[in-house]
């Protein structure tokens, strides 16, 4: 069984792809640690951006270590939005994701493309959003918690500009698949929304 769960950052996507993975036992790949991990490269190496071959060279993962916190900052976050527009960076990804996919038993993956791309064939997929100032609040707090200073309207000025970059890309825009389940987590706590998202899902296995 593969389940796609794809909707903006911040949306409450990886929540509920967790807690759907635990509750059916299922692998997850949360996928946009990939494209941060590609765009901390390019931190590192000190490639350019703006250049599709630096980052198409930024794909090795022979050094990375998928555990490391900078992958979840905002400067690894910023890199992936810019990187991801690439259609060979995109295309060097495609393969691993997919195996992650189709191995046996299922998984459930969780990013912006798997519904429409990855994994067309997903036995049930989730559109998580939410508006930009609830998503923009909960970064703003979880960046809080981990003791970094920022401002509320810079987080909600960057929500916005990878949400802007994320949906008018050409290759593989962020966008809800024809038969996804909608779930707006705006005004959700996280455990109504996992409710929602699992009664979503066995709604769909029922069919
Ligand atoms: O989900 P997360 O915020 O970690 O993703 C970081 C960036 O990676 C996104 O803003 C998006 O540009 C890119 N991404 C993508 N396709 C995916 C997952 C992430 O383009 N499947």
């Amino acid at each position: 069984m593969i389940i796609a769960v794809d909707g903006p950052a911040a949306s409450g996507k990886g929540t509920i792809a967790r807690a759907l993975a635990r509750h059916f036992e299922l692998p997850h790949l949360d996928t946009g640690l990939l494209y941060r991990a590609v765009g901390l490269n390019l931190l590192r190496w000190g490639g350019d951006p703006e250049s599709e071959f630096s980052a198409l060279r930024a794909c090795d993962f022979s050094q990375t270590d998928f555990a490391d916190p900078e992958l979840k900052s905002e400067a690894a976050g910023g890199i992936a939005s810019r990187i991801s527009v690439y259609p060979s960076v995109r295309a060097a990804l495609l393969e691993r994701q997919r195996q992650f996919a189709a191995q046996p038993g299922g998984a459930v993956l969780d990013g912006r493309d798997i519904g429409t791309v990855i994994a067309p064939e997903a036995d049930a997929k989730l559109f998580v959003t939410a508006s930009p100032e609830v998503r923009a609040q909960r970064r703003f707090d979880e960046l809080q918690r981990l003791g970094l200073e920022v401002h509320l309207a810079d987080v909600l000025l960057d929500i916005q500009a990878r949400d802007e970059r994320d949906s008018s890309r050409s290759s593989a825009p962020l966008r809800a698949a024809e038969d996804a389940i909608l779930i707006d987590t705006s005004a959700l706590t996280a455990e109504a929304a996992i409710a929602e998202a699992l009664a979503g899902v066995e709604r769909r296995l029922a069919r």
